[in-house]
């Protein structure tokens, strides 16, 4: 199938996939269809959010990352760690040992993610007053979430606040940091340690932005899975760790739900989970929904505690984040502590709006719009004779997106095993010929059963 040129971090492993359609089932963007029993991507549908990932029973759906050498091309190696990756270990680990475990690995800095979310903060607020025209706002921290309104809601893009998120902000402050400490910039790599696909999709091909500030990125489940080993074989981290950055409680929140909307001004609404927010956005699309002046959307469950690289169950991670958020509070130094980025708030706001976000082509039936709309007329009379029931049994998710593949000649009307029944019954279709489709779909294995 035709690539628009945008990155996926997930790719189908057509040798391991059985064919079981339950990826298709799930997406939110209808970009999968079975074909000769494996499951193939449309990736100018995919908006990397993962669901595919969850449900796949055999690992058949791999989330890509960069080979972990990669980092030594580099002198000056900077992790950039999300607090979800702190929350998911037991509050007995400190900060300090995960940190430490990384710079054993070969990091040579260690910086929080959220490093940057005061700074975004102030930002984002200031767009919401300076905007009141556009509302509800929209947070562009989770970039299933922008993919989605490209693909899905074009009519909403507008709404999007063109800001980077704080993982950006936090490399941007950090290469600034090693800067000025004399450091080539061609020298400092910048790692992120990351919760989802959606995120390794931003940086690889960012939406507003030419090329992200990150420089590659480490899937979470590794890094969980190396600091955990090291830790629990007792290995005391030995490295030094230069600074125990502080964060401020709003910023070690910024990634769970409600983690952003509860610091916005206004009327603010988190949501999280992508069919939540796909529900939500219909009813904003349509007009249903008013007086809201700030919407962060978030498509995985809890946010990105529930992330799909992330290890160990969604609600103790955020409990965990609550609880560290809850004794940052009470810290009596943090006057003192984490002033080194306020330097360079003035650079870092000039550095942190992105271009302005355009919409995405899901589905172009036709280039011209002549072409689009008689297409469209052919879908219609299509939705007349197809039978509503969204089985998948045709290879396609529902009976709408069949008849869209019919249009765009990539399926045929005979796919449908009602229209088989009919075509039977009026004896313009054998049964011979029923088989030879199904096997087309789910390959010959699944109709090769010695049955008695
Ligand atoms: S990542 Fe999301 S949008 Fe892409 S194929 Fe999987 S479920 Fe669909
Ligand atoms: S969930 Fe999708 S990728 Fe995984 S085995 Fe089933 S059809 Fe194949
Ligand atoms: S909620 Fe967080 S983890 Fe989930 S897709 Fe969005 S950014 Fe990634």
């Amino acid at each position: 199938m035709k690539s628009n040129g945008f990155h996926h971090a997930l790719t189908f492993c057509k040798e391991t996939c059985v064919g079981c359609s339950h990826c298709m089932k799930v997406c939110p963007t209808q970009a999968i269809r079975v074909h000769n029993g494996k499951a193939e991507l449309m990736p100018n549908r995919c908006i990397d959010c993962g669901e595919c990932y969850r449900v796949c029973p055999v690992d058949a759906i791999k989330v890509e990352q960069d080979d972990f050498d990669f980092i030594f091309n580099y002198k000056y190696r900077v992790a950039l760690v999300p607090g979800v990756l702190l929350g998911q270990l037991s509050e007995e680990i400190n900060p300090r040992q995960i940190y430490s475990v990384l710079m054993e690995l070969g990091f040579t800095h260690v910086c929080e993610a959220e490093t940057g979310a005061e700074i975004l903060k102030h930002a984002m607020e200031n767009y919401v007053s300076k905007n009141p025209d556009i509302r509800p706002l929209i947070s562009a921290f989770c970039p299933a979430i922008v993919r989605l309104i490209q693909v899905k809601f074009p009519s909403l893009v507008n709404h999007i606040i063109p800001m980077k998120p704080p993982l950006d902000i936090a490399g941007l402050y950090y290469q600034e940091l090693l800067k000025k400490q004399g450091v080539n910039e061609d020298e400092i790599g910048l790692f992120y340690i990351t919760p989802c696909a959606a995120k390794i999709a931003a940086i690889k091909s960012p939406v507003g932005e030419v090329k992200s500030v990150i420089n590659g990125v480490i899937n979470m489940d590794f890094a969980f899975n190396k600091v955990l080993t090291t830790i629990k074989q007792s290995k005391s981290p030995s490295c030094f760790v230069p600074s125990d950055s502080y964060l401020s409680p709003q910023a070690i929140l910024w990634s769970l739900t409600t983690g952003e909307s509860s610091n916005m001004p206004g009327r603010s609404l988190a949501i999280d989970g992508i069919n939540n927010v796909i529900e939500f956005l219909e009813e904003l699309e349509n007009e249903e929904v008013s007086n809201i002046d700030f919407l962060e959307l978030r498509s995985c469950d809890e946010s990105c505690a529930g992330g799909i690289l992330t290890s160990t169950n969604r609600f103790f991670t955020a409990e965990r984040l609550r609880n560290r958020a809850k004794s940052a509070n009470r810290k009596p130094d943090k006057t003192e502590v984490g002033m080194e980025i306020r330097d360079f708030n003035d650079y870092l706001v000039d550095h942190l709006k992105i271009e302005k976000i355009e919409p995405r082509s899901m589905l172009k039936l036709d280039e011209n719009i002549k072409g689009a709309l008689e297409k469209m007329k052919k879908v219609n009379e299509l939705m007349e004779i197809l039978p509503y029931v969204d089985c998948g049994i045709c290879g396609s998710p529902t009976c709408q997106s069949l008849a869209e593949d019919i249009v765009r000649e990539e399926a045929e009307v005979s796919r449908c095993i009602f229209i088989q029944r009919i075509l039977e019954q009026k004896g313009t279709f054998t049964q011979q010929e029923s088989i030879d489709v199904m096997k087309e779909i789910w390959g010959e294995k699944k109709l090769d059963k010695d049955l008695k």
